[in-house]
């Protein structure tokens, strides 16, 4: 049996005050990666601090066009919400593609960006893994790598980050906003997950005693021309082997502006503006899009098992853009389900 508290945060200030005092404390929300983590003996809090009752639940216009959503805002709620389905179908469709109908009802915003990875070794504690206790090697760059990294790895670790939602956020150019003992910042969405490099237990550039508060969006919704392509094992209920975040604004047959991100294939959801500034101004065909599939692709590395994933990539890339010039949105149906 191991013992932790359990206790409640009254409000952001209240939070904040719990989680500086406390570093062997996390917080709790939907619980549906940390009580699981908890469970294999990975996680270890001595104190779980319950943000659930925080005012953060809303998703609510903000004065440059975008909407702010709270950082307790449940997936679910967040993919059916009228502006969301408006304004970014984009974002409804990449939540729709994760987890089971269950798990979206529970999993929060925050907690969506702050899930850790899916490596089998890092879930196994009989084995090494730098990511879980740093310093005891990578089980998965010789070992069953399948699910793993091909873009920006490092010889610490080839993890990939699980989320759909984070590539839909990252091609959308997100924002997230967090709250610490020095106040109130802002993040924009590339800089908030890190690559490995040799420090790979950190995950994000959050700090240990800050709280994600909310996240924004920016005016620029892609509401027409949009694709979430997820490529995985099975229909449902599976974390991506591939997945595309691919949106763009055309002028007749011409790109005007393109956003394209990967999930499933980095250790943050992956974008590549050289990549996008090779789809602005050409021709919304498959010549272009193969081009800018290479040049994302040009420094991807497979260690084996994993070494699929440079040609699902190229080809998912191709689709997605197909997809979205034509108006055709993947991967889900987004009809509630009662
Ligand atoms: C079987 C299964 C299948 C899944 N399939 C998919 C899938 O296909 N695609 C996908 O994207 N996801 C999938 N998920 C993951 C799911 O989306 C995440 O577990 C969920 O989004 C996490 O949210 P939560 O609120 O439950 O987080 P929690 O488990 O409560 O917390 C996760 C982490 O975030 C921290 N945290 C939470 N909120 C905050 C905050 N506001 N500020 C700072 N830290 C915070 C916690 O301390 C913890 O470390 C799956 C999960 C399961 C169990
Ligand atoms: S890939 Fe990362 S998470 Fe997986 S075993 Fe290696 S260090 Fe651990």
């Amino acid at each position: 049996m191991i013992n932790f508290q359990y206790v409640r945060a009254n409000d952001v200030a209240d939070a904040v005050r719990q989680i500086a005092a406390d570093p062997t404390a996390k917080f709790i929300a939907g619980g549906t990666n940390l009580i699981d983590l908890m469970k294999e003996d990975v996680e270890r809090p001595a104190r779980l601090i319950d943000i659930t009752r925080l005012p953060l639940k809303t998703v609510e216009e903000t004065a440059d066009g975008g909407l702010r959503i709270g950082a307790l805002v449940p997936n679910s709620d967040l993919a059916y919400h009228p502006l969301i389905q408006q304004r970014y179908p984009l974002l409804a469709s990449a939540i729709l593609a994760g987890a089971s109908a269950q798990l979206r009802n529970m999993a929060s915003t925050g907690g969506n960006l702050l899930q850790r990875t899916r490596c089998y070794y890092f879930y196994d504690v009989a084995t090494p893994c730098n990511k879980r206790k740093p310093g005891s090697g990578c089980s998965a760059i010789t070992g069953l790598n399948r699910m793993h990294a091909i873009l920006g790895t490092s010889e610490a670790c080839i993890a990939t980050h699980p989320s759909d939602m984070c590539v839909a956020l990252a091609a959308l150019d997100a924002k997230v906003h967090v709250t610490g003992p020095a106040g109130e910042r802002a993040i924009t969405f590339s800089d908030f997950h890190r690559l490995p490099g040799n420090t790979p237990q950190r995950d994000t550039n959050l700090e240990p005693n800050e709280i994600v508060t909310a996240v924004d969006l920016p005016a620029r919704g892609f509401a027409a021309n949009y694709t979430y392509l997820k490529i995985r094992d099975r229909l449902s209920y599976a974390f991506a082997l591939v997945s595309i975040a691919a949106a763009l604004e055309l002028d007749g047959d011409t790109i005007k502006e393109a956003r394209l991100a990967l999930g499933g294939v980095a250790h943050k959801p992956w974008r590549d503006t050289a990549a996008e500034a090779a789809l602005r101004g050409q021709g919304a065909n498959p010549a272009t899009f193969t081009r800018a599939a290479d040049l994302l692709l040009r420094d991807a590395k497979g260690f084996g098992h994993n070494s699929f994933k440079i040609d699902l990539a190229r080809r998912a890339i191709v689709r997605a853009l197909t997809q979205a010039t034509r108006g055709t949105p993947q991967s889900q149906s987004s009809k509630k389900i009662l």
